[in-house]
């Protein structure tokens, strides 16, 4: 066990995640939805997602992009920010799923929180600390997403930024991370590979909980539904899961997006 870890389990303050009779009770655990909100088709969407057991609807309506530069599709542009924020109240009015959404900026959380029940931070923020210490004084959950560089004492570091605050109510997502799976050249769309030895690795060490990202981990829909089951079998609290109508024409990540016949086999299969 290495110096930071040690410390930490030394410092009485961070209750949740070194204290393992202390538990905290994360209720998102199955969170699906697609990658972004592309438009007012999202409310119906939100419905199947319902039926089919989601308990939280995931889409970002800013949507930070790798290739920022990539032309922009129907006015739909890294997200469709406020008015895709709007949408997202009218989702939670009409289904009464909690919100799952992407706050990319301290000044931006007052703006989010009127629509987000979860703060998801993406994996480009993970290591942002003016937002990280922002949303430790916030009440609201926080799904943070490992950073694709993190190490076991990165997530836990970023995880006590917001500890530390006063805001208890986080998870760690896992959403894969560098290190290419040499099979890239067959399966192009993969990005990242999904590391399920972190599910017990933290469990080990902490009590937080951990939300496992088969789409981003995978970037290739026909591997979301075994590493979803991987990840559970590994002890992960729960998931969060692209999925669209029409995967192929999804905006956004349409390589990685499953249908609603696969996510019913996750959810209930
Ligand atoms: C997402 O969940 O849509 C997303 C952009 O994820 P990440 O931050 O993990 O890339
Ligand atoms: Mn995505």
């Amino acid at each position: 066990m290495n110096d930071y870890i040690k410390s930490l389990k030394e410092a009485n303050k961070l209750n949740i995640s070194i204290d393992k009779s202390k538990t905290f009770d994360w209720k998102y655990t199955k969170i699906a939805g697609p990658c972004s909100v592309e438009g007012p088709e999202i409310i119906d969407i939100a419905k199947n997602m319902k039926a089919l057991g989601a308990n939280a609807f995931r889409a970002g309506a800013y949507k930070p992009c790798t290739y920022p530069v990539l032309e922009e599709i129907n006015g739909w542009k890294e997200g469709l920010r406020e008015e895709g924020l709007k949408l997202l109240k009218q989702v939670k009015e009409e289904t009464g799923l909690p919100i799952v959404t992407e706050v990319m900026d301290a000044n931006m959380i007052d703006e989010v929180s009127q629509v987000a029940d979860v703060f998801q931070i993406g994996t480009r923020n993970f290591q942002n600390y003016t937002l990280l210490d922002a949303l430790g004084r916030c009440n609201t959950p926080v799904l943070l997403k490992r950073g694709t560089w993190g190490t076991i004492d990165e997530i836990l570091g970023a995880c006590e930024r917001i500890l530390v605050g006063g805001n208890d109510k986080i998870a760690i997502c896992l959403r894969g991370v560098v290190g290419m799976p040499n099979y890239r050249h067959v399966f192009p769309t993969i990005r990242w590979a999904p590391d399920i030895m972190m599910v017990p690795a933290l469990k080990e060490l902490t009590n937080i909980p951990v939300i496992f990202d088969p789409s981003h981990s995978t970037g290739y829909r026909n591997f979301v539904e075994p590493m979803s089951k991987a990840a559970l079998g590994a002890g992960a609290d729960g998931l969060i899961i692209e999925c669209h109508p029409d995967p192929d024409n999804s905006i956004s990540d349409p390589a990685q997006a499953i249908d609603y016949n696969v996510l019913n086999r996750i959810f209930n299969g």
